[in-house]
């Protein structure tokens, strides 16, 4: 894709996009937010962070991720470096920052991206590229044990080691909102394939399912996408909640899980619920899930919960004392993906304060994150009240219609269904009458630009905004 701005603060936010896109929520609030772009052309990107720390662990962590987000968007392929902001105050680096110096070794960008979709064994690109999706933290070895998933993680490990071979084919896990089931499912993928790196896994989200085979069916080539999903002999399907949108997805995925399941190749999904509860999924589906295992994981109790954070504590090389981890765990509870974005909020903001890991410092960030971390703030919730507010009906507001008043308001509703749900922009273009991703991205940049330009539409978004949340805070 080829952008014409070429606004440093543009190119930058469309980057923004296309990271968001890959990294979970909380990661992208605490790496990503907080960065401002210095300079950005062809031959630089000069990237202004709060602090050393921070450069060195969006460098560590995240600097592959950058450099392929900017050739995609922007087809360029500058240096990337950091600069630190400097502060008069800790609380104020955020906003009254000025550039220091340039702190950061300076990586260039090579052909690296270019071998990352090969491989030795001369695999083809589109099982590699599936398969260079599992990420790579996903593991059995990073997984902890509780109560809760002990026996998914037992079956999940069986399947793995003879995949297609077990009495459990296909398996279903399911569990509700970030539980590890993603987790659970990569994992099954990287041991197997450690195991046997002939093995063909394909991984995918339930979206790109979906999004992949019409894509095809536009551009009369389903039998490439047949071809790579047939061709499994691990597939890994993700949220198949998704699937029982679109009739034509549906009798497709029922055709790949027959071929594979006929040719005993392994299938294993994930559901945000038991699927058998799923309206609108198909009775001959859910009849040969019943072939397999249907197994639920539960949220961990508060000693699953201090073991996690143990864990990814010392992942990162950082010491956790034991009260701030039974703080941490007792407060925020049941979802680990929320546990874990606690823990990364605590080791910035220790970072930025130059304090030590204290149960003050997790005081203060369990304040600022406040409740809605079981937020039950769906899309449509979203629709209702933008909709409401500006007086249109929901159709109105989802439908084709391209009235000015119209397309502003669903910009926003648009917008403030990133914002606040942070579901996938493909997922998001779905409810919006089966939108394209792109056209998500084009009503964020578009609501972003106004607010910055206009403080009273600023205004309308942000009060919409606020008063959406709070809506939907749990009691
Ligand atoms: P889901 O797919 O159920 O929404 P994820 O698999 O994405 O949830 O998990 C959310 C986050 O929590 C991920 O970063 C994952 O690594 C982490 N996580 C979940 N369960 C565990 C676990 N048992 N041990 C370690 N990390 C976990
Ligand atoms: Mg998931």
């Amino acid at each position: 894709m080829t952008l014409e701005t070429q606004d440093p603060h543009e190119l930058w936010a469309q980057c923004l996009l296309n990271i968001e896109r890959q990294v979970r929520p909380q990661s992208f609030s605490n790496w990503f937010r907080p960065t401002h772009v210095n300079r950005f052309d062809e031959n630089q990107l000069v990237i202004q962070v709060p602090s050393l720390f921070f450069a060195d662990w969006v460098e560590n962590h995240y600097l592959g991720m950058i450099q392929s987000a900017v050739e995609e968007e922007t087809t360029l392929v500058p240096k990337v470096s950091f600069v630190v902001a400097q502060a008069t105050e800790a609380d104020s680096v955020h906003t009254s920052a000025t550039p220091a110096v340039v702190t950061r070794a300076e990586s260039v960008l090579t052909g690296e991206n270019a071998a990352k979709n090969t491989n030795d064994d001369g695999r083809s690109e589109a099982s590699s590229a599936h398969e260079s999706s599992l990420n790579e933290r996903y593991t059995f070895e990073d997984f902890v044990i509780g109560e809760g998933n002990r026996f998914a993680q037992a079956m999940a490990l069986a399947v793995a080691k003879s995949p297609g071979n077990t009495q459990y084919n296909p398996m279903v896990i399911y569990g509700a909102v970030g539980l590890g089931k993603t987790h659970l499912l990569q994992s099954i993928g990287h041991h197997a394939r450690n195991l046997n790196p002939r093995l063909k896994v394909v991984y995918v989200p339930s979206e790109k399912f979906m999004s992949d085979f019409i894509e095809s069916l536009k551009n009369h080539n389903t039998n490439e996408f047949q071809k790579i999903y047939r061709s499994a002999d691990i597939l890994l399907v993700d949220d198949i909640q998704f699937l029982i949108r679109g009739e034509q997805t549906r009798n497709e995925f029922f055709h790949t899980f027959n071929a594979l399941h006929q040719e005993e190749k392994q299938i294993v999904m994930t559901c945000d619920s038991p699927p058998g509860e799923l309206e609108g999924l198909e009775e001959r589906l859910k009849s040969r899930f019943q072939w397999g295992l249907i197994t639920g994981i539960d949220p961990p109790d508060l000693e699953t919960r201090i073991a996690i954070l143990r864990q990814k504590a010392e992942r990162n090389g950082i010491h956790l004392p034991d009260e701030v981890a039974a703080f941490l765990g007792s407060y925020i509870s049941s979802n680990i993906r929320e546990l874990e974005g606690g823990l990364i909020h605590l080791m910035a903001y220790c970072s930025i304060h130059k304090s030590e890991l204290t149960i003050e410092a997790a005081k203060s960030i369990v304040q600022a994150r406040g409740p809605g971390q079981t937020s039950n703030l769906t899309i449509e919730s979203i629709q209702q009240q933008v909709a409401e507010h500006f007086n249109l009906t929901q159709d109105l507001l989802v439908g084709k219609g391209r009235k000015q008043e119209v397309t502003t308001a669903r910009h926003i509703a648009m917008f403030l269904a990133k914002r606040l749900t942070r579901k996938p922009l493909a997922t998001i273009g779905m409810h919006f009458g089966n939108r394209d991703h792109s056209t998500v991205i084009h009503a964020v940049r578009t609501v972003e630009k106004k607010c910055k330009n206009d403080t009273s539409y600023a205004r309308i978004v942000e009060d919409l905004s606020e008063a959406i949340r709070r809506q939907h805070a749990p009691e």
